[in-house]
């Protein structure tokens, strides 16, 4: 009987996930169990933008990603990276890329960059996840906005997260209300 055999720790064995994750969503945390129940090791990459204002800051949003992740210990990793894609992914000897697609509107600007990637690195794929229907609208951005506007987002992140957006929230009024 034929059998399959796999290499542990193939390079196919990991794959990364970047993005802001400003903040991580249930968006985010879908496409990041799945994919772990396909990779045994999911990186998820936190990217640093210098040029982009983000709301939490780099450490944050990698201590957020950290907790909610916690209980899957070596199997889901989190890290930060700037600078190329394709040169962080080729320093952790993975291939693979991760991206979630919510829309077909997100379609465009995903297939663009995974060709760019490929130029740049052809050995480099890049795998889409759709989202799940019930995520299909949750971005971080529009979290941002309602949350920062005190309203209720505990339908779109996870608790850590809906904690740690409530705490921006009351900074935001206290700064507010400060006498100038
Ligand atoms: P980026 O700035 O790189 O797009 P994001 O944090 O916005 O960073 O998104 C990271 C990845 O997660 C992207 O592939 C994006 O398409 C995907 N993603 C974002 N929101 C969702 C969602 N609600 N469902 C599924 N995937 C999502």
């Amino acid at each position: 009987m034929a059998r399959a055999t796999a290499k542990k720790s193939s390079p196919a064995s990991m794959a990364v996930f970047p993005g802001s994750f400003d903040p991580l969503t249930n968006g985010h945390v879908d496409i990041i169990e799945r994919a772990s129940e396909i990779f045994p090791q999911v990186i998820v990459a936190v990217l640093f933008n210098p040029s982009k204002e983000s709301l939490f800051s780099q450490a944050e949003r990698v201590a957020l990603i950290s907790k909610q992740f916690a209980r899957y210990k070596g199997r889901v990793s989190v890290v930060s990276f700037s600078g190329l894609l394709v040169d962080f992914v080729q320093s952790t000897k993975s291939r693979v890329v991760i991206r979630g697609l919510r829309a077909i509107s997100d379609f465009d600007y995903e297939a663009q960059m995974a060709l760019i990637n490929r130029k740049l690195a052809p050995k480099i794929e890049t795998f889409f996840l759709t989202a799940r229907e019930e995520h299909s609208y949750i971005s971080s951005t529009v979290v941002k906005q309602v949350a920062l506007l005190g309203g209720d987002v505990s339908k779109m992140v996870p608790k850590v997260v809906e904690q740690a957006l409530s705490k921006k929230w009351q900074e935001r009024q206290r700064l507010r209300r400060r006498p100038l």
